[in-house]
């Protein structure tokens, strides 16, 4: 089961924001399931002039992205979407033909006014696979709910053989902060993030990929410099 990164974005924080920060790549990834191909995390959305005002996104074309693994939107039979931060579900509305996938947690906590961009998390023409908790997305393939970041953030185990390679999305920041179980980042609850991250380590995986930090978490004494993923 090959798995993808999909470089979607780069963003930079205006300096006004107060988590101004320098740019930083915005990742996807894209899971090569026997089954149908599964999409995590879908960028930020384009052409909305308070986002780009804000964070200077510079777009990195989707299509292409997936076609260059031979994939198409239409072909996607499922979207996981971490949580509904602008930058992680700005996509979704063109997957039209597969399921979205979030948590009630993170769909109850997107309601409030300036969480995310509306229309994106809440694409009109489509009706999000809400679900609760743990879940089994096909086989090899769960997510995990890691609340922290947000409330209702949620991670994917993609299980091939006996290699075992968490996409973490944005439960962590970095390789770094991912190490040491921290947000590394301002998030809702840093406590309750540290639980999850604790349950991703013990998951014991021997990979572990992030939103936004290009490089890869590696369990000690791995073998396998890339654990399988297309990292290019
Ligand atoms: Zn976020």
């Amino acid at each position: 089961m090959e798995i993808h990164r999909l470089h979607l974005t780069d963003v930079t924080p205006s300096p006004r924001l107060p988590w101004a920060r320098p740019t930083y790549p915005v990742f996807g990834y894209l899971v090569l399931h026997p089954e149908a191909p599964i999409v995590v995390d879908t960028g930020v959305g384009i052409g909305h002039a308070f986002i780009d005002e804000l964070y200077s996104p510079v777009h990195h074309d989707i299509d292409d992205s997936l076609f260059a693994h031979g994939v198409r939107i239409a072909d996607v039979a499922t979207v996981i979407t971490s949580h509904l931060h602008f930058d992680h579900c700005g996509q979704n509305a063109r997957f039209t033909n597969g399921r979205i996938i979030v948590q009630r947690a993170e769909v109850e906590a997107a309601r409030e006014p300036g969480y995310t961009v509306p229309e994106w998390a809440f694409p009109p023409a489509i009706e999000l696979d809400v679900i609760d908790g743990d879940h089994e997305i096909a086989s090899g393939v769960r997510v995990v709910a890691t609340p922290g970041h947000t409330p209702g953030h949620q991670s994917v185990v993609v299980d091939d053989g006996p290699r075992r390679t968490v996409l973490c999305c944005q439960a962590s920041w970095s390789t770094t902060s991912f190490e040491a179980a921290t947000l590394g980042d301002d998030g809702w609850s840093p406590e309750i993030g540290v639980a999850s991250l604790d349950r991703l380590h013990a998951l014991k995986p021997d990979s572990v990929l992030l939103s936004h930090d290009p490089d890869e978490w590696r369990q000690a004494g791995h073998p396998s410099p890339t654990n399988g993923a297309d990292l290019s």
